[in-house]
């Protein structure tokens, strides 16, 4: 499938490893995607991917934006005050430069793995306060499609990456997203993008009930292969809802996750990223059923047929690049080399600190110690 030349920022790209910058630059340029938004997660090895993102942004100061992972070691050390130590670590990531932040510690497999408070407890009240104070965006995963809570219709691919959460020792999606509601609730301010649709493509009135009751909430297009399904089930309904909040919807492919989940080896993989890409820009610009030309990590293979909504140029726009931009800033933040350099040093030294107590953290510094060196020349 070819698509027409446009301005495109992607807003959810994943970057794990400072060794995969000419692949990823070079998929990006020859799909001829403009600007990207790195999101990073913790990292079991190296406590954080931040200073991979912001080697990247080093690299390419005017194509990259950075949301910042939080620095998840005080829920191990001072849970009580991780709100504290949350909010601190905003200022120290803007101080940086990065551009937002991103949460994937609403995915129920995350939860399980870190000790998590409710989002509404009011250890979390600091970092709302400064988030919502701030304006700062946030790019947040909550939850997962509702089907891998559910024994019977559970994808055999999911229960195969550990995603089944349905044997109760997970977090249950009902009651995360009344957690994260009431945060909205106590924050009106804050400005959050929530990943693959808030996975309610299969509940668009719910979403839109929710755009309507928080005027500072947005969705992000990156699949989860399960909207694209849900979509073409009704294309009149996904259209007008697509027409209808426009401006709320930020377009977004999470290539990179594959080589983050799965295959750190393979690195960022062409064939896939350009999947990805074909998902999103088939559903949004296609009139009538299309099926992929790329093969995707989950993506249903060939057989698979999806539904274009072919949208109107100046909606295109809109979700290409246009929201992204009022919320997020027409060019990526200015970096500011002395604080990162002194946070890659305290990274370095939490790390170790991490490996010693956490066997199951097995600390490695050489992102940290390669990204502090990078910006002290
Ligand atoms: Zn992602």
């Amino acid at each position: 499938m070819t698509f027409s030349d446009r301005k495109i920022i992607d807003g959810h790209i994943h970057y794990a490893h400072t060794a995969y910058e000419a692949d990823l630059m070079s998929i990006l340029a020859s799909a001829g995607i403009d600007k990207l938004a790195v999101v990073c997660t913790p990292d079991q090895q190296r406590l954080s991917l931040v200073p991979d993102a912001l080697h990247l942004k080093g690299k390419h100061p005017q194509k990259v934006y950075v949301f910042g992972g939080l620095d998840i070691s005080p829920l191990f050390i001072t849970p009580k005050e991780s709100g504290e130590a949350f909010a601190h670590y905003v200022d120290v990531l803007r101080g940086m430069g990065v551009d937002g932040v991103k949460m994937i510690e609403g995915k129920a497999e995350m939860r399980k793995r870190l000790p998590i408070p409710n989002f509404d407890d009011p250890v979390y009240a600091p970092y709302w306060e400064k988030m919502a104070e701030t304006h700062i965006p946030l790019i947040f995963h909550v939850n997962d499609p509702e089907e891998f809570w559910d024994a019977e219709t559970v994808p055999d691919w999911a229960r195969e990456m550990g995603w089944f959460y349905g044997d109760g020792s997970y977090i249950d999606n009902e009651d995360q997203y009344r957690q994260v509601l009431n945060v909205l609730d106590r924050y009106p301010g804050l400005t959050v993008i929530f990943a693959h649709f808030f996975f309610l493509s299969a509940q668009l009135d719910r979403l839109a009930g929710y755009l309507d009751r928080y005027p500072n909430m947005h969705v992000d297009l990156t699949p989860g292969i399960e909207m694209y399904c849900n979509f073409s089930k009704d294309v009149d309904l996904a259209r007008e809802f697509f027409m209808e909040y426009q401006d709320r919807i930020i377009y977004g492919t999470d290539i990179g996750a594959r080589a983050l989940l799965r295959d750190r080896e393979a690195g960022i993989e062409e064939e896939e990223s350009l999947a990805r890409i074909e998902v999103v820009r088939g559903f949004l610009e296609n009139d009538g059923p299309f099926t992929l030309t790329h093969s995707g990590f989950l993506f249903g293979g060939p057989e698979a047929v999806f539904h274009g909504i072919d949208l109107p140029d100046d909606v295109l726009n809109k979700i290409y690049h246009q929201n992204f931009t009022r919320l997020v800033g027409a060019t990526p933040k200015p970096l500011s080399p002395a604080a990162i350099i002194e946070e890659c040093q305290r990274l370095e030294i939490m790390i170790h600190t991490m490996a010693a107590t956490r066997p199951d953290m097995p600390g490695d510094t050489s992102s940290a110690t390669m990204v502090r060196d990078y910006f002290t020349i």
